[in-house]
């Protein structure tokens, strides 16, 4: 196989290590120009002897480290020579080196879902000018990908499946004395803790529908959700003939990784584990009732009306949960929270990127205002 040259954005979090994970499993299709990543120093670091990019960025000065040069990591996504980015940062700070990838044309496998949430529309619009190609990592969207692969026929309708989160079995209401440790336990997958809360609000799944009417240009009306407790499913679509596909899989965010790597192609890698139907016995469905949570309820209701709405909703959800995780605010205050930063903003609606941008920033901050002040909870 050609050696892919390959820089990840937030090579530290959850989705950046599990690339790093496919990369060491097949040590001669990667060539890595490039790492990115945030405040996890000394992880950052083993990431560079080990994997010896050329070029490197963290919001510590390391000058040179191991023969690597920092520079900023909106030029690392863009470089000449690089063929995919993994972007696979978390929340609003994502969307600059996403951004400069797409317009630099290149592969950029998504992870980051924030940044589509806050201008899908122009991203998309952008990709399709540059000649750049959004691939999703996301399992949900991952999973509705393959199984659109081959069809010719537009489909006729996508169900995103949702394990309901850490607080499945509960009531909205019952959720007022949660810790953000609870929060925490997802109970199907492993992953970063701004997505786990997300999960638990169910706001992790209406985001995902932003992302996928994005993704593949298809209205909200033919999008549903349903709760899938084992996980395993990972998304169906349904055709016009009423054939439904399904993907399944482990939960395992290898395997979604992989295939954007990859993709077209598939590799046999061992070390990722394999779906055994007997062992998982049953797989179960039940409706989603929207009304039961508020952030899904609250988020699509939004992201709908379009313009610089989805940017707000993705920057005071990020503001929220950082609240509620230092304690500031309880897990239910979190859809008041975002409600009251949207009550606040004066939407643009034929948006460009810089707004979405901005509506992002000022809803991070104006939420953080709102609670800057006075004792944790
Ligand atoms: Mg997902």
């Amino acid at each position: 196989m050609d050696r892919k040259r390959l820089v990840i954005l937030g090579s530290t979090g959850s989705v950046g290590r599990q690339t790093l994970d496919i990369v060491r499993a097949f040590p001669d299709a990667f060539d890595v120009v490039g790492l990115c990543a945030g405040k996890n120093l000394d992880l950052f670091k083993d990431q560079v002897d080990e994997f010896n990019p050329r070029y490197i960025n963290t919001v510590a000065s390391l000058g040179i480290h191991n023969g690597a040069s920092q520079i900023p990591a909106e030029e690392i996504a863009s470089l000449p020579e690089v063929d995919i980015v993994m972007g696979a940062t978390v929340g609003c700070a994502g969307m600059g080196p996403a951004l400069a990838a797409i317009d630099a044309g290149k592969t950029l496998a998504l992870a980051n879902k924030e940044v589509i949430v806050m201008a899908g529309e122009v991203l998309v619009r952008r990709a399709s000018e540059s000649g750049a190609t959004i691939l999703p990592v996301d399992s949900e969207p991952s999973a509705i990908w393959q199984c659109l692969e081959g069809e010719e026929t537009p489909p006729a309708k996508f169900i995103i499946t949702a394990s309901g989160g850490a607080f499945r079995d509960r009531t909205w209401e019952s959720l007022h004395d949660v810790t953000p440790a609870e929060a925490l336990k997802h109970p199907t997958w492993t992953m970063g803790a701004k997505i786990t809360v997300d999960s638990a609000s169910l706001m992790n799944k209406a985001f995902e529908v932003i992302e996928t009417r994005w993704l593949f240009d298809i209205p909200y009306e033919q999008i549903d959700v349903l709760i899938h407790r084992q996980s395993i499913i990972h998304s169906m679509v349904e055709f016009v003939d009423g054939t439904v596909k399904a993907h399944l899989g482990p939960t395992d965010m290898r395997h979604p990784i992989q295939y954007a790597l990859f993709y077209p192609a598939r590799y046999e890698n061992p070390t990722l584990p394999r779906f055994d139907p007997v062992k998982t016995g049953s797989l179960t469905f039940e409706a989603m009732d929207p009304s039961l949570y508020p952030c899904f309820e609250l988020t699509l209701d939004y992201a709908k009306r379009g313009g610089t709405w989805s940017a707000v909703l993705a920057g005071a959800d990020e503001a929220a949960v950082s609240l509620f995780l230092d304690g500031r605010i309880r897990f239910t205050e979190i859809p008041d929270v975002v409600a009251s930063t949207l009550a606040a903003h004066s939407p643009i609606m034929e948006h460009s990127i810089e707004d979405a941008i901005q509506a992002a920033a000022w809803a991070t901050e104006h939420t953080l205002a709102q609670h800057s002040a006075g004792a944790t909870i």
